[in-house]
C-alpha cells in the first residue's frame, strides 16, 4: 500500500471560509502537507482530472461545479494514506457520513461535498502529478 493521497478542498468548502478548519482536520489525523496550492480549474482540466467519471450522469455537473471557484489541491502523506484519507472525509453524501469526517461537519450535499480524496494508489500518482506535476515534493 502506497502513502501519499491527492486531497482537494473544494469551491463549495473554500467559498465558506473552511479551508483552515479542514486543513486542521487534516494534520491533526497525521497526515503530513507535502503540497498545496490554490487554483481556479479551467473546464479542460476539471474533465480531465474527472475523465474516470464521463460516463456518468452528473459528470457536467461535476466539472461545473469544481471550476465555480478556487479550489485548494493538497498531496498528502500518511501511511495507508488513500484509505486513511477516505476514512477521515467519510461518505460521499454527508447524510450517510459518519460523525467526526470531514463531509459530515463541512458538506452541504452528495454533490457539494467539501472535499475530494483518491481512491486508489495508482489514481493518487496521476492526481498529485495533475496538480503538481514538474515540482519535487519532498
Ligand atoms: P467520492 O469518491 O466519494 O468523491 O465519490 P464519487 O467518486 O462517487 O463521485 C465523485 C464526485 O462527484 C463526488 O465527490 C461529488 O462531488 C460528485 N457527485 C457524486 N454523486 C453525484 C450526484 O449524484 N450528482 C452530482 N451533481 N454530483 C455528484
Amino acid at each position: 500500500m502506497g502513502n501519499k493521497t491527492l486531497a482537494i478542498i473544494k469551491p463549495d468548502a473554500v467559498k465558506r471560509n473552511n479551508i483552515g478548519q479542514i486543513i486542521a482536520m487534516i494534520t491533526e489525523a497525521g497526515f503530513k502537507i507535502k503540497g498545496l496550492r490554490m487554483t481556479r480549474l479551467s473546464k479542460e482540466s476539471a474533465m480531465k482530472f474527472y475523465e474516470v467519471h464521463k460516463e456518468r450522469p452528473f459528470y457536467g455537473e461535476l466539472v461545473e461545479f469544481m471550476t465555480s471557484g478556487n479550489c485548494v489541491p493538497i498531496a498528502l502523506e500518511k501511511e495507508n494514506a488513500v484509505a486513511e484519507f477516505r476514512k477521515l472525509i467519510g461518505a460521499t453524501d454527508p447524510a450517510q457520513a459518519e460523525e467526526g469526517t470531514i463531509r459530515k461537519k463541512y458538506a452541504a450535499s452528495k454533490a457539494e461535498n467539501a472535499v475530494h480524496g483518491s481512491d486508489s494508489d495508482e489514481n493518487a500518482s496521476i492526481e498529485i502529478a495533475h496538480f503538481f506535476a514538474g515540482e519535487s515534493l519532498l
